[in-house]
């Protein structure tokens, strides 16, 4: 059988204890458990090697004590093609490397016999073309690692901390994972490397360098970061938030002056010598926005969601109406970045009412003041607004919207 046609196995190593990731007092869950954008990162990482057609077997190797956080974890990624690939975890040693080893002896105890990628459960971004890359290189070297060139300029530190030497860079890389091996070679070398008393290499390549083997290299991804840092999990997560994109929405509403002695303008209820003919409370500001913002979603208009003819409707209350529209906006994984309304009539004077009016919209729509803009002004007369016959009121909303709908 020629090498290009072994079966591919991953070892994925995921019993570190990540103390570098920790925040502040808290214990520490380890850095491959934490939820990013939702998902815990160990998830993401198996998803990448679950969707390769490529990868027979997936052998995780998790700490003694997460055997729960394990299941958690996997629970989110196990669909019938993943579960007869995922080996049950092996539990780890107390390095990397003992860590490594008890992933190949469980392979071996499979039966497995191709080639071997090893990968860390903190690297979660591992592209389809960068696993392609390595399962090339895996048919072609017993041992190879992706590489990326460096960015900065490296220096050999003394124990005070000054520099002793300049390596040319050209002649550096920074190395990645997944690496790639023939499994029984790394195997035996692990296992020399054991029985040596050796167990301080950080990667699979040192253990065969130790071994005399030869490491080949192949292309690296710079997307394919190691999550360490608690600033490179706000990054990830970043990187995972689908983009967004505007919408703006608006509304228009009038309503008829009547009988009453009061009118309602943005939830705020204004003593006048006229109300207003309603079936509702006949509230024209928060009727308009609730247009702006259905108008913005592209999802109907207010009648369509609370039809006139609905005796629920009768006199109620429209601060009801606009948190549906406020609640939809959310429900499609938006945000409302502006609410923007001009009342138009020759009385009531808007004016004296316009900060409880903002705070009210504010409250409504639960945003800052400083999104939330009411305006005001008058027909100079004329027409209907001009007559005294009625008011109305217009309206823009801003919203941000998922390019991509929110699975
Ligand atoms: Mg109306």
């Amino acid at each position: 059988m020629r090498q290009d046609e072994a079966e591919v196995a991953v070892v994925v190593v995921a019993g570190g204890r990540g103390m570098r990731a920790a925040v502040g007092d808290a214990p520490p869950l380890p850095k491959q458990y934490r939820l990013l954008a939702g998902r815990p990162v160990l998830a993401r990482t198996l998803d990448a090697f679950i969707a390769s057609p490529a990868v027979a077997l997936i052998q995780t190797v998790i700490g003694v004590e997460d055997r729960e956080r394990y299941n958690t974890a996997i629970s989110t990624c196990l669909t019938p093609k993943a579960s007869a690939r995922l080996l049950p975890p092996a539990v780890g040693g107390t390095t990397r490397q003992g860590s490594v080893r008890a992933g190949l002896e469980a392979l071996a105890a499979a039966g497995f016999s191709g080639i071997v990628l090893v990968h860390d459960a903190a690297r979660p971004f591992v592209s389809e073309a960068l696993l392609a890359r390595a399962v090339a290189a895996g048919g072609t070297h017993r041992a190879a690692i992706p590489v990326t060139p460096l960015a900065d300029t490296v220096k050999r530190l003394d124990a005070s901390g000054c520099v002793v030497e300049t390596p040319p860079r050209a002649e550096l890389g920074a190395v990645q994972t997944p690496q790639v091996f023939a499994f029984a070679d790394l195997l035996a070398a692990h296992r020399r490397a054991a029985d040596a008393g050796r167990d301080d290499f950080t990667d699979d390549a040192a253990v065969m360098e130790w071994a005399g083997e030869n490491v080949a290299t192949f292309v690296g991804d710079r997307g394919n970061v190691k999550l360490t840092h608690p600033e490179d999990f706000a990054l990830a997560e970043e990187r995972l938030t689908p983009p967004m994109s505007p919408r703006v929405g608006q509304g228009y509403d009038v309503h008829r002056f009547g009988e009453g002695d009061h009118v309602w303008l943005g939830g705020v209820r204004i003593p006048h010598d006229r109300g207003v003919i309603a079936h509702s409370d006949g509230d024209v500001v928060l009727h308009a926005l609730t247009d702006a913002l259905l108008g913005a979603l592209a999802e109907d208009d207010i009648g369509v969601h609370f039809k006139p003819s609905d005796p629920r409707w009768r006199g109620a209350a429209s601060d009801q109406f606009l948190a549906f529209a406020v609640e939809r906006v959310r429900a499609r994984g938006g945000r409302i970045d502006h609410l923007d309304t001009t009342v138009v009539c020759e009385t009531p004077k808007v004016g004296p009412h316009r900060a409880a009016i903002r705070a009210r919209i504010a409250d409504i729509a639960r945003l800052p003041l400083d999104r939330v803009s009411i305006k005001a002004t008058t027909s100079e007369r004329m027409g209907f607004t001009g007559r005294g016959e009625g008011l109305a009121a217009l309206a823009m909303a801003t919203v941000v919207l998922p390019v991509e709908p929110v699975r």
